[in-house]
């Protein structure tokens, strides 16, 4: 056995190995240790092996599932080993022989199928990454596969915008040829993704062979049916294709064909920012506060599922983004068709999952089930639309709804059983009455066990136990049992004791069985057995029939999602007042009433007060051609992070085709979004706080175009003063002449609104406030103009400063503002604004002071008393 076990284990040296054992898998050496420590269980040892013991440690077949999820989220991979045949077989070779095992799966991350291994409401890709490295550049393409729903896509894609890419698909395993994983200009990519990255042989990528083995696994002879792909996109298709086949060894899952997503269809997200804007996780990495919760209104996990990759996908194309928001501004318009299109979908299960484990023959009764419920919402569904005038968008998917095959559902419910139990190993999962050869052999059954009830009864009126009683267990069947103070008269006489035959003494009980019995049993057994087989064949057809229309199912169970995504976000636009946004193909960005949309429904649950909505506006000048730079100043706590925030998250909500929270929103389609907001930390990393803001920012200034929307909050804070302010001024300058994006930028330095002097399309702007008795009141309101002072010494009084502090940096401050007041920024703008700022600020902090430059002047020995102390009183007077 053991020298199996090491056989096995050699050819999968990267996953735990879980060796199939009666009712257990077991692991054992290092497999063992690792195990039992991630998952808490007992280490023990099972025999020896080159004269050391062997760690062991096991897992019960029934509860696998569960540690395989742990292990799976831990970042383990897991190789499940089972018999592959008979014990009887394996006696048939040799009283000796073990019986023979083998690896029947790989389960990794990115091939998960198991309901309990999923989360209903995200989605679970494996993804591949191809390069080709020709004469110039290096190319890349991406190729990624949901197996538990089928979804199959590819793209191209540019090294500058890989891990973008690749965190807006957020794959739960990434899969890349081993030398692509080693180079080292990637390695800062696969930092980021960590233990999700999975290097792989480089055969897997082979772009030569690629083509010929997707068109096997479709089982067509051309892929000229499938659209265009190029050589680079096949290589990763073809790798995605090569590891689901290397992971599910003998099981091919349902997939879809591959559909290509074209080059800048979708709005560029860089990593940074998708990060800061919390999109899918808040930056603590909870979905809590993110806004994907704070929108999602689905109520099937096809529906979320569905939300989300348009979140993390929004559009560029201003038509298609108009069909979404026609389906929403309908739905809007049909309050009552909404409410019964979401009753209707609150009982769609989650087909697609459940037709790839029927697929792959991991499902049972309930997966039909579930195919069953799907298909009867669907057709209810649609037949409550059917004369209804949608827009194009849910037209479609109502065609889908209406192409699914009348025929599997009468098949399906005319079968199963309203109860149905988890394994189709247990049976009774065929109704009663759907065939007769079932119901006889379970009449059978019944009957029988009927008789033996029967049977009971007599025999305790032969022998006068009263508490006789026939019972049944595993190991011995049926039998009658007896206290041992009654066993006597069991075995008193001749023909008692030819007549109960004797099975077991315990400890305070006697068992007997009788041929009647044991006829019985066989029958029983007999008829149970037949009636399994019937169930097990029926079960078979089943999933036959449903697989066969897997295309239709998959097609309906994204046709569902549709219409639960668009009357999702028909419910929250009502809801939240949001209104449609107007996307087309200028630079306009004009937003009235703008809200965030998370912390307003933070504020409104807490019941903190409103959300106060501010304007925003970055539209070229009549005439103009470019966005214009709104540059925001105000004190700390007064709401700017929330202004910027919100405007780009306005930007993705209306380009994924949602209504957003705004009275009034023009937007010319942005093509890239840039933030770089808060400190996000990446010290683990081994980089300062300010070398990431500078990593960030830099990306902005060499990528933004005069189409992107570009939100910077206080850059330059991380550095000394000087430094900061001359990056920020610099910056701006870069932003407004070279890159011309929109762009809303927040700073503290209010030595940069004297820029709107000299860059025409940059305006200053300022979260208003009001003093009252010494108290600042923060309005959160935006509104033009430059903020004088930053309140700062306020916001750390509210904070809790001692009053001691909060006093002496009052007194510093006066003095810093008085000097502040005889230099004032607006003259230092000229052609070297940079250095004049600095001189000033070098007078004020630490530079030599007007007496200093005095006593330099002097020099005693040609002074005379009386001229001394003139120059006395005149050094006086300087202080
Ligand atoms: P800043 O970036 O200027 O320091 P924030 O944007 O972090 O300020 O806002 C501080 C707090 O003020 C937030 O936590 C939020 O609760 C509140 N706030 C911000 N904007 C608004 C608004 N428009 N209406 C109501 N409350 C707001």
């Amino acid at each position: 056995m053991m020298e199996q076990y090491i056989e096995i284990k050699a050819a999968n040296p990267d996953s735990l190995l879980f060796y199939r054992m009666g009712d257990f898998y077991e692991l054992f050496f290092d497999d063992a240790v690792e195990a039992s420590r991630a998952l808490g269980i007992t280490l023990t040892k099972r025999g020896q092996h080159m004269g050391h013991d062997i760690p062991m440690c096991g897992v019960p077949i029934h509860a696998a599932d569960d540690y395989l999820q742990k292990l799976i989220s831990l970042g383990f991979r897991v190789a499940v080993c089972e018999q592959v045949e008979d014990p009887a077989e394996a006696k048939k070779r040799g009283s000796k022989s073990v019986v023979r095992r083998d690896v029947v799966r790989l389960v990794t991350p990115g091939t998960l199928t198991e309901e309990k291994l999923l989360s209903p409401s995200e989605s679970n890709y494996l993804m591949a990454l191809a390069r080709i490295r020709g004469g110039g550049e290096a190319q890349y393409a991406l190729a990624w596969i949901d197996i538990s729903t089928g979804i199959f896509r590819v793209a191209e894609t540019e090294q500058s915008r890989l891990l973008a890419d690749i965190l807006r698909i957020d794959p739960r395993e990434l899969i890349l040829a081993d030398p692509v994983f080693h180079d080292a200009e990637l390695k800062p990519v696969f930092d980021v993704l960590g233990r999700t990255a999975s290097p792989q042989p480089a055969v897997l990528f082979d772009s030569a062979s690629a083509e010929g083995r997707i068109a096997r696994y479709f089982g067509v002879g051309t892929l000229d049916g499938f659209g265009t792909f190029s050589r680079l996109e096949l290589a990763a298709a073809a790798a995605a294709i090569a590891y689901v086949e290397k992971t599910q060894i003998n099981e091919r899952p349902p997939l879809g064909r591959p559909e290509r997503e074209s080059a800048g269809s979708t709005l560029f997200i860089d990593p940074a920012t998708r990060a800061n804007l919390e999109l899918a996780r808040t930056l603590s990495g909870s979905r809590e506060g993110a806004l994907l919760r704070a929108i999602d209104r689905t109520v099937t996990g096809g529906g979320a599922r569905l939300l989300a990759e348009r979140l993390m996908s929004p559009l560029t194309d201003p038509a298609r983004i108009g069909e979404r928001l026609d389906s929403i501004g309908w739905l809007i318009g049909e309050p009552d068709t909404v409410s019964s299109l979401r009753h209707l979908l609150k009982r769609v299960p989650d087909m697609p999952r459940a037709l790839t484990r029927l697929a792959l023959d991991r499902g049972g009764p309930r997966d039909l089930g579930a195919i069953l419920q799907g298909l009867v919402a669907a057709r209810e569904l649609a037949g409550r639309l059917a004369l209804a005038p949608l827009p194009p968008e849910l037209a479609g998917a109502l065609t889908a709804l209406q192409a699914l095959p009348a025929g599997l559902e009468e098949t399906l419910a005319q079968q199963l059983d309203d109860e149905l139990p988890l394994l189709k190993r247990d049976g009774g999962f065929v109704r009663a009455g759907a065939r007769a050869d079932l119901d006889e052999a379970r009449a059978l059954r019944d009957q029988s066990r009927r008789v033996i009830a029967g049977l009971q009864l007599q025999y305790a009126e032969e022998t006068g136990i009263r508490s006789l009683k026939i019972k049944h267990n595993n190991v011995l069947g049926y039998f009658i049992e007896v206290t041992a103070g009654n066993s006597d008269t069991m075995t008193g006489t001749p023909e008692a004791k030819a007549r109960f035959i004797h099975r077991q003494t315990m400890a305070n009980a006697m068992r007997f069985t009788t041929t009647e019995l044991a006829e019985l049993e066989t029958r029983i057994a007999n008829a149970a057995g037949e009636a399994l087989a019937i169930e097990l064949a029926a079960f078979g057809r089943m999933v036959e029939a449903v697989v066969a229309e897997a295309d239709a199912i998959k097609a309906a169970a994204r046709a569902l999602a549709v219409f639960d995504v668009a009357a999702g976000l028909a419910v929250l636009a009502v809801e939240r007042a949001y209104c449609r946004p107007q996307v087309d193909g200028s630079r306009a960005f004009r937003i009235e009433g703008g809200r965030h949309p998370v912390v307003e429904q933070a504020l409104f649950r807490q019941g903190a007060g409103p959300f106060i909505a501010n304007d925003c506006d970055l539209s070229p000048a009549e005439g103009g051609t470019y966005g214009g730079v709104w540059l925001l100043t105000g004190p700390n706590m007064g709401g700017k992070s929330t202004f910027l925030r919100q405007n780009a998250l306005i930007a993705i909500m209306a380009q994924m085709g949602s209504y957003v929270p705004a009275t009034q929103a023009v937007i010319g389609v942005v093509d890239r979004l840039f933030s770089r907001v808060g400190a996000s930390d990446d010290l683990a990393r081994g980089r300062s706080t300010f070398m990431v803001e500078m990593v960030e920012t830099a990306a902005i200034l060499n990528q933004a175009t005069d189409r992107s929307l570009v939100i910077l909050d206080e850059i330059g804070r991380g550095t000394a003063t000087f430094d900061g302010l001359s990056i920020a001024w610099a910056a701006v300058e870069h932003l407004h002449e070279a890159n011309r994006s929109r762009a809303l930028f927040a700073t503290h330095f209010h030595e940069l609104t004297v820029l709107s002097e000299k860059l025409d399309r940059l305006s200053n702007v300022t979260m208003k406030v009001k003093e009252w008795q010494g108290e600042v009141i923060f309005l959160h309101e935006v509104g033009p103009g430059a903020a004088d002072r930053s309140y700062g010494i306020q916001v750390a009084r509210l904070a809790g400063l001692p009053d001691s502090v909060v006093a002496r940096a009052r007194e510093v401050l006066t003095k810093l503002e008085d000097a502040d007041r005889k230099n004032p920024a607006s003259q230092l703008i000229d052609d070297l604004p940079l250095f004049q700022v600095a001189v000033r600020r070098e007078q004020v902090l630490a530079g030599p002071s007007k007496v200093e430059e005095m006593l330099k002047g002097i020099n005693p020995d040609d002074l005379t008393p009386r001229d001394a102390l003139e120059k006395i009183y005149a050094l006086k007077k300087e202080l």
